[in-house]
């Protein structure tokens, strides 16, 4: 059984207490390895090395860090295969799924390389005779990197890529429910030939590892995507030491079908939303919001769909959703559905354990949601859509925000102008026309409204370099 290592300041290192934890295959139980449990001396030492090698990063020059960032693009692209497969292993998401995921880190990495050749400050007009004004960019240090289990290689590189392009060092905390993947990815940066210190990697708790991180005052940023109580706990405590702070949480997205929408295509965006990847997206569509007129006959649809959908262990060929990532969001995923029918939501589809030795459970479908249900307000981080009727357009739209969350959220229409009064009227960070309301792209500002954000930074695309330097502004008298 393997028994995997931290990196920590250019060195495999186990925990100091020799302590480890346990990695299981959603799908069958299937015991992949052990981690360290890194205390919370590990983790200051990890800080340490990155607060070292820090100079040394940001003066090397951009195009350099490039070369390598490009170098770790091109290895994640020949270990694509093995990539996915442990991915899929540890966290379930079928292998077509994962090693879709595997390819956006890859060109992450390789659109974060361009951006070494590109990154510059402003040149100022000037109010005073014989002065040069100008901004330049500057790394803002050490940043703390902690991430979330379900997009376990995509938002990890969609951190650390330009963290690393734009100068910073990192210590990165993957969840401890895949860690594994987010070695390979550290592991193809250190074979890239990322210096030692600069990117650090270590496991273990939440609570030991991640408070550690978030409360030092050595460390420069966190950027952290999870859930929304555990990003207010980081927020307050990073507050302290005023560092900078991005945190992206959960999702309660609508999917709203206007009375001229081809079903067919409005039912593909819902299953394609709301239960690919298990349902677990933050931006997963989990209420769908139907005018009356075409409602029965678009729940009829759903739940053709959501019956004939193959759920199974990711890596067999055929299988359409793998299993929720382990017994506690199992549990969450039945819990709800339970409380919605205790609400008197109507089961349509679904709504047990789909077997099989894992932690399987049906493509479940409610229908007659009503806005103040729980099961219409709560992220459940399943694959449970609720279908919540509306009387025309502007009710759509009303119900669509009337919710705390913020993150993503589409409209299937053909109807030009309400497509545009959503676009313009619908309180989420992402908005998307006939289209799916996850999967994103990686050049592209992403980040959500109200609860599901800091609202502070944006991450990816143009909008990272924003979160990850720090601007100087410089007046040179030269007359
Ligand atoms: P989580 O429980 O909040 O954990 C996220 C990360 O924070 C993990 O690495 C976790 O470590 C760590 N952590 C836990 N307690 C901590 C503490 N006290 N201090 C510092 N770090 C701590 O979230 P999750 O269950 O992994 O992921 C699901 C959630 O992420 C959902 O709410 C989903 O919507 C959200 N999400 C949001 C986005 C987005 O971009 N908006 C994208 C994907 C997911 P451990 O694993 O060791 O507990
Ligand atoms: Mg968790």
């Amino acid at each position: 059984m393997p028994v995997y290592k931290n990196l920590i300041a250019g060195e495999w290192v186990a925990s100091s207490s020799g302590e480890t934890f346990e990695n299981h295959n959603p799908a069958n139980g299937e015991l992949l390895g052990h981690f360290p449990s890194a205390t919370v001396e590990d983790t200051q030492r990890a800080i340490a090395a990155a607060a070292e090698a820090q100079k040394g990063w940001a003066n090397t020059p951009p195009p350099a860090r490039a070369a390598i960032l490009d170098k770790a693009s091109k290895i994640i692209d020949r270990r694509g295969d093995e990539f996915a497969k442990a991915l899929t292993s540890e966290e379930g998401k079928t292998y077509a799924e994962a090693r879709g995921e595997v390819n956006r880190a890859r060109d992450i990495f390789n659109y974060a390389a361009g951006e070494g050749w590109r990154m510059g400050g402003q040149t100022l007009p000037s109010n005073i005779p014989g002065e040069l004004l100008y901004t330049r960019r500057e790394p803002l240090g050490v940043v703390a990197l902690v991430t979330p289990w379900n997009f376990p290689v995509a938002i990890p590189a969609w951190k650390m890529a330009p963290a690393l392009i734009y100068g910073n060092t990192v210590v990165f905390k993957p969840a401890s429910l895949s860690p594994h993947i987010g070695l390979l990815l550290v592991e193809a940066l250190v074979e890239a030939g990322i210096p030692a210190g600069v990117l650090n990697y270590i496991t273990g708790s939440g609570r030991s590892v991640g408070n550690t991180l978030v409360g030092s005052k050595d460390v420069d940023g966190v950027s952290f995507t999870g859930s929304y109580s555990v990003g207010m706990g980081i927020y307050e405590r990073a507050m302290k030491n005023l560092t900078r702070i991005q945190l992206e949480m959960g999702g309660k997205n609508p999917t709203v079908v206007l009375k001229d929408a081809p079903i067919a295509q409005a039912v593909a965006l819902t299953v394609a939303g709301g239960f690919g990847v298990t349902g677990q997206a933050c931006t997963a569509t989990s209420r769908v919001i139907v005018e009356d007129s075409i409602a029965d006959d678009f729940a009829a649809a759903l739940t053709d769909a959501a019956r004939n959908l193959r759920v199974g262990n990711g890596l067999e060929a055929g299988v359409q959703m793998g299993p929720a990532v382990d017994q506690s969001q199992l549990q969450t995923d039945l819990e709800y559905i339970a409380i919605a029918q205790s609400e008197g939501a109507k089961l349509l589809a679904g709504g047990s354990p789909a077997g099989n030795g894992g932690y399987f459970v049906q493509p479940t479908v409610f229908d007659g949601v009503d806005v103040s249900m729980r099961i219409a307000q709560e992220e459940v981080f399943g694959p449970v859509i609720g279908i919540i009727r509306a009387r025309d357009f502007d009710d759509a739209l009303e119900k669509a925000n009337a919710i705390e969350f913020g993150l993503s959220a589409t409209v299937v229409t053909n109807n030009l102008q309400r497509a545009f009064h959503f676009a313009n009227g619908i309180d989420a960070g992402v908005v998307k026309i006939n289209e799916s309301s996850s999967g994103l792209a990686l050049q592209a500002p992403f980040g959500g409204f109200k609860h599901s954000s800091a609202n502070t930074f944006k991450e990816q695309g143009p909008a990272a370099i924003e979160f990850y330097t720090r601007t100087k502004t410089v007046y040179v008298g030269h007359g």
